[in-house]
């Protein structure tokens, strides 16, 4: 466990698979953990992060940022419309842009701001009536309408049900992106990374297996 372990196993997969290693990137994700443990993984020089709620990300990122400015943080769970500007505040990506009234929003305030983040569009692969994402027989047409609001597409985010192998699902991914000539793909966890790169991931988002198990809250 920790970032350097972490790290020596992405090289060993993208090695297996017969890719560079740069072509991963690795976001820590620092969502409930003690400031102190993702302090330690900022001063070892690490500066990708994700975090899943806007107000967390708030209390947190403005702080670290003005010590460490490089960082950039990734927006990896939900987004409610209303929040949208402070998103654009806080975060160099979003991995969940998952439905139209969405991506419309994002889109006006593009325009306003003459600025955006990456965008990845989360895909539920499994169709699970509790995930949020667009569905994978949406996809095409919704990747087309965010074209259409020149939105910057940087790829496809999946999160597969805990119940079934990933390997279907980050293959199921890939396949959408391809079709549709996107090559960013968000998948990969701590107990699946491996298999993530295998299939292709982009950016994988990995926990607890740097900072160890998440404080319940
Ligand atoms: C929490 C979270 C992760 C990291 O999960 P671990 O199992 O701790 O690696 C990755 N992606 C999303 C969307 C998450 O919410």
């Amino acid at each position: 466990m920790g970032l350097n372990d972490i790290q020596t196993r992405i090289a060993a997969a993208c090695a297996e698979a017969g890719r560079a290693v740069d072509e991963v990137a690795l976001i820590a994700v620092s969502k409930v953990q003690p400031l102190e443990r993702v302090e330690a993984i900022l001063e070892e020089g690490h500066l990708l992060f994700g975090e899943n709620r806007v107000q967390e990300a708030a209390g947190k990122w403005p702080d670290f940022r003005v010590r460490f400015p490089d960082v950039s943080v990734h927006l990896i769970g939900p987004l409610q419309s209303n929040k949208t500007r402070q998103a654009f505040d806080l975060f160099e990506a979003i991995h969940s842009v998952d439905r139209p009234k969405l991506a419309q929003s994002i889109a006006r305030l593009a325009q306003e701001e003459g600025r955006c983040p990456e965008l990845f569009i989360q895909v539920n692969t499994g169709e699970e009536p509790q995930k949020a994402g667009i569905l994978p027989g949406d996809a095409d047409a919704f990747i087309q309408d965010c074209r259409a609001m020149d939105l910057p597409l940087r790829g496809l985010m999946c999160i597969p049900p805990v119940d079934e192998a990933p390997s279907l699902h980050f293959a199921l991914l890939k396949k959408i992106a391809e079709r549709n000539g996107l090559n960013g793909l968000s998948m990969g966890m701590s107990n699946d990374f491996e298999q993530a790169i295998a299939f292709g991931a982009t950016h994988i988002r990995v926990g607890s297996a740097i900072f160890g198990e998440r404080v319940p809250t």
